[in-house]
């Protein structure tokens, strides 16, 4: 994204809210020259912009806790999924797409299951359950009960998602962060402090598609 600004005294480079280099050019610099002097600052636009990856034929990919081949099969129409394999129909221009599908709809039934047998554990009612595209929060829940998750955890190992929905259906009996709540999601996963140091250090790797 090209900028000109009638005030600027010098050429920039920053980041937009979407994660998107801005090139901001004074008034009276010539675009040629800024675009090569961008250029060379390819080194700092890698490392300050968020590019998700794409899922891309024949990658495997860790969903609900297992690993799975995904392969494109352009002449099948729907996907398919076995022990070890996930294929995928369709255009390959809706590859990445129809992968990300398939994960939220694998991941949203696995979280129903996983959210019943933790609420009736602790007692607890619940309401609605949704996915989201939440990079900062993994996980939330209202004061009215509903329950949201970044549908990218589906790609973390089980015991990371066990302990995010234990961690969410926890809050309907403690909504705040107290003892009481931490003593109620033990009750439900032996791995709180694994999960949160796994999500401190490989947040990053669930940021694709
Ligand atoms: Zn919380």
């Amino acid at each position: 994204m090209i900028h000109k600004n009638r005030r600027a005294k010098n050429l920039r480079l920053s980041v937009n809210k979407q994660g998107q280099p801005v090139l901001t050019i004074p008034f009276l610099c010539p675009k040629w020259y800024a675009l090569r002097w961008a250029e060379k600052q390819a080194g700092w636009i890698q490392k300050h912009t968020f590019q998700p990856q794409k899922f891309v034929p024949n990658q495997v990919i860790s969903l609900c806790g297992k690993d799975y081949l995904i392969i494109h099969d352009p002449k099948q129409k729907g996907n398919t999924i076995t022990n070890m394999e996930i294929v995928i129909g369709g255009d390959l221009s809706f590859f990445n797409r129809r992968v990300k599908d398939l994960i939220k709809k694998e991941f949203l039934s696995l979280i129903q299951k996983q959210v019943r047998e933790y609420a009736q554990k602790l007692g607890v009612h619940y309401g609605h359950i949704t996915l989201r595209d939440t990079s900062s929060r993994w996980g939330s829940c209202s004061s009215s009960g509903n329950l949201s998750f970044c549908w990218r955890v589906a790609m973390a190992p089980d015991f990371v998602i066990r302990y995010l929905i234990a961690h969410e259906v926890s809050h309907l009996k403690h909504m705040d962060h107290s003892p009481y709540f931490w003593k109620t999601v033990a009750t439900l996963t032996p791995d709180i402090m694994r999960s949160k140091n796994w999500l401190r250090y490989h947040a990053q790797e669930l940021q694709i598609g």
